[in-house]
């Protein structure tokens, strides 16, 4: 098996091929290591090849690897991105811990997201889950409710509005990416920069299309075991 290091770089040389092959800047591309079941020796292995930005699904194991890693860091801070489903009973300890939530669904949530984020801290960065037909997960807001959904995020005051993330059907064709980048330009004039699309299986494709932030779990970390722990 090869080592993440190895893996990591692999993914970036992905990335960058792709981003060239559509005529786009490699650094207009993040990479979220997603490291859910993942224990901490991994991350910290990612961490020591470069990678800074972890997604993670499940807030308390994402507290605990946050507390973990924590005593070893260095000058430059890790950023935790939440891209599985969000709890309303979860939201004041997201609001607290993580610079970023993927999975945004309703306006309550993102209200009391806003409401639990600390004045001294940044303003936490959000996406819009949109589920655009088909998809595998049953997550994720309809198209057409995305604009109101969006401007009514865009005013609160201690969150950034920044885009949307999908998850495509796994064999999705290029169509679906292509309504998703429709719904996210249409956003334009809120100011948003994000489009979250892309895995390991179709981070390529997704990066064809227009995606400016990838999740990626296997192709770095290798297969998750089956079972996961409590969220
Ligand atoms: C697990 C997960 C990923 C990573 O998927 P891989 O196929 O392992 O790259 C990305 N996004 C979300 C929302 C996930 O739950």
């Amino acid at each position: 098996m090869r080592s993440i290091h190895d893996n990591l770089q692999a993914v970036r040389e992905r990335i960058a091929r792709a981003a060239q092959a559509a005529g786009r800047d490699p650094g207009g591309v993040t990479l979220v290591a997603v490291s859910k079941t993942h224990p901490v020796p991994a991350l910290a292995e990612a961490r020591a090849a470069g990678q800074r930005a972890f997604g993670e699904n499940y807030v308390q194991e994402a507290v605990e690897k946050m507390d973990s890693l924590r005593e070893e860091e260095n000058a430059s801070p890790l950023e935790w991105h939440l891209v599985g489903p969000l709890q309303s009973n979860k939201t004041r300890v997201v609001a607290a811990r993580f610079d970023w939530v993927h999975s945004v669904e309703s306006e309550k949530v993102a209200r009391r997201l806003s409401e639990a984020r600390l004045d001294s801290q940044a303003p936490l960065n959000v996406l819009i889950q949109v589920n655009v037909s088909g998809e595998a997960s049953k997550s994720g807001v309809a198209p057409e409710q995305v604009p109101a959904l969006a401007a009514k995020i865009a005013v609160l005051p201690r969150l950034k509005m920044r885009g949307l993330m999908a998850i495509p059907e796994p064999g999705a064709g290029v169509e679906r990416y292509r309504a998703i980048k429709a719904l996210f330009d249409e956003l334009a004039p809120l100011g948003v920069d994000t489009l979250s699309v892309g895995m390991s299986d179709d981070m390529d494709l997704a990066i064809a299309e227009g995606s400016t932030m990838v999740r990626v779990g296997t192709a770095i970390f290798g297969a998750r075991q089956k079972i996961r722990p409590a969220a």
